[in-house]
């Protein structure tokens, strides 16, 4: 059985220096567009994950649809933001042009299951790793931590932290982590749960509820495009983005693993981040990948 680490990856170096000679600033708005490397399927170990992908020159990511900086679909129908460049970064290590990957929404009560069914081959979607979650899907990364944080109108100065939510209506999503927390540990919150962050704007914006609570990135990027709405406070949870894939293929969450590693290094990742959630956010360190 051959290795694999040293072609891909030794390619997926080689596509940076050709991004960086394209530059980044005309493409700010569509993403860093990583190059694609030069592999084959017969590159990769036989029967891996990695292998089929490669062979079929195709891959399914579940990414979200409505969230500016991370995931959010474009007039021409096609999701931008930095999950959708980490997706890009994996296809373009696989051999996998942008026009090969299929691009499928998911919300954040579905993205265990489409990874359960095999609907998607990957999940890159604000996705945080967490214990319950690694009981039926394995994640790679985490490639960026966020922490969940409060929306309120920018006129609204009574809540300023999570201990001002008592009383208060909240708008968050139904499978979130943010949900589970305020749920638990914030019971005097009324949380209203929708399907997709962007269904809470119009209630928060007409008073139906006080505030909406997810990750501080997620919210960054709707006070960006509507000064109507601000970011309250500081982050008070840990929420690390992983990569969800299927929970016993260790193989491709280990060679994910090695794709981040390599774009950390040699500053794919932060391309990818400047173009995309680097308009609003200041450019973070990568986090260390977790290889449990
Ligand atoms: N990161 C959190 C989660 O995975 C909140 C963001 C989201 O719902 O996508 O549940």
């Amino acid at each position: 059985m051959r290795t694999r680490t040293a072609g891909p990856i030794a390619l997926a170096a080689a596509a940076v220096l050709t991004l960086a000679a394209c530059g980044g600033s005309d493409d700010a708005d569509s993403g860093s567009t990583p190059e694609v490397s030069d592999v084959e399927a017969a590159d990769f170990p036989e029967g891996s994950t990695m292998a089929a992908l490669a062979e079929a020159g195709s891959i399914t990511v579940g990414t979200k649809f409505d969230q500016p900086l991370f995931g959010l679909v474009g007039p021409d129908g096609t999701p931008e933001g930095f999950d959708v460049e980490i997706a890009k970064i994996i296809a373009g290590a696989l051999g996998i042009p942008e026009d090969g990957i299929e691009w499928k929404e998911t919300v954040s009560a579905n993205r265990e299951s489409f990874i359960e069914s095999g609907q998607v081959d990957i999940v890159v979607a604000t996705y945080t790793i967490n214990d319950e979650r690694k009981q039926v899907v394995s994640f790679a990364g985490p490639y960026y931590e966020a922490g969940q944080s409060i929306l309120t109108l920018a006129s609204n100065e009574d809540i300023q932290g999570p201990d001002d939510l008592a009383g208060k209506k909240v708008c968050t999503v139904s499978g979130s982590t943010p949900e589970a927390n305020l749920l638990e540990n914030y019971p005097d919150t009324e949380v209203v749960p929708f399907g997709a962050y962007s269904d809470c704007l119009e209630p928060l914006r007409g008073g139906q509820v006080d505030a909406m609570s997810t990750d501080n990135v997620i919210l960054a990027g709707f006070a960006a495009d509507d000064p109507t709405f601000e970011v309250r406070g500081e982050p008070f949870t840990q929420e690390p983005y992983g990569i969800g894939l299927a929970l016993d293929d260790t193989d491709f969450r280990m060679w994910i693993n090695d794709v981040l590693e390599q774009a950390y290094e040699d500053g794919t990742w932060t391309e990818a981040w400047e173009a995309t959630a680097g308009s609003v956010l200041p450019t973070p360190e990568p986090p260390a990948v977790d290889r449990y």
